[in-house]
């Protein structure tokens, strides 16, 4: 791989994903040549219709803010924040931790004109980066590598439905719904989604789901 700054020229990047559209957007805003390259037909199409938490309460500063002095602006992309979450306890005590400021953020992955993906995607154009989809190119010709995780050792198994349920966020720890690790309920504007997360070596996924289901619809009327 090159280095950005041994070279004046252009800058290629591998990923149209967020790492790579936020290289591109802070270094076309720079001034320089940028071209990103994604294998795929469009930003976004590896997890279309996904919601993604962007989790806020470990900083002082807000992330959105963050965002805007990179000189990326969030309000390209929908957000919907949280100052209350649901934390279930294993014994299935539900705790509602609420923060003055926002707590936590749900966007949307995507190909979808409210999602992140397109939201930056635009910025990216919108700040002169020429994008290059279906499009391969080798990593040592690269400047920068945003491909990416190659592999994944955990699974996100869920379930979408329709709801007249309010906005809503729990995470819930509970080793019989999802082993050393979590399971989650989000609604949004009247899409509920339930999932477990697995590790991938975890046998019989399809259980753990349908518990994790069974357990909302016995505590949480959506
Ligand atoms: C199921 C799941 C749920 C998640 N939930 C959350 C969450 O709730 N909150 C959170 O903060 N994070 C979450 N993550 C992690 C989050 O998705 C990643 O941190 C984020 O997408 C990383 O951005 P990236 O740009 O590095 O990669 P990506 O967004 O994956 O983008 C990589 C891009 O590179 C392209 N590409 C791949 N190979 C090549 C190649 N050879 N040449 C050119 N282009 C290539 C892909 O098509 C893709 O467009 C989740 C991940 C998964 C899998």
């Amino acid at each position: 791989m090159v280095t950005v700054s041994d070279t004046d020229g252009p800058i290629q990047i591998m990923g149209a994903g967020l790492s790579g559209l936020a290289a591109a957007i802070i270094l076309a805003k720079a001034g320089r040549e940028v071209h990103v390259h994604d294998i795929r037909n469009d930003s976004g199409a590896r997890f279309d219709g996904d919601f993604q938490g962007i989790e806020n309460w470990t900083s002082d500063e807000d992330f959105l803010d963050e965002m805007r002095e990179w000189g990326i602006d969030p309000d390209e992309f929908k957000t919907t924040s949280f100052h209350q979450v649901d934390v279930i306890h294993p014994d299935d005590v539900i705790t509602q931790a609420w923060s003055p400021t926002v707590a936590f953020r749900v966007i949307e992955r995507g190909t979808a004109n409210h999602t992140i993906d397109q939201g930056l995607k635009r910025q990216a154009v919108a700040a002169g980066a020429n994008l290059h989809y279906k499009s391969r190119v080798k990593p040592e010709d690269c400047h920068i590598i945003a491909a990416g995780p190659k592999d994944t050792s955990a699974l996100a198994y869920g379930e979408i439905f329709e709801t007249s349920h309010p906005d809503h966020v729990a995470f819930h720890f509970n080793d019989k719904l999802a082993p050393g690790a979590y399971a989650y309920l989000i609604v949004i504007d009247g899409i509920g989604l339930i999932c477990t997360c697995l590790w991938r070596k975890q046998q019989k996924s399809g259980r753990y789901l349908n518990e994790t289901i069974a357990w909302y619809d016995k505590h949480y009327p959506v």
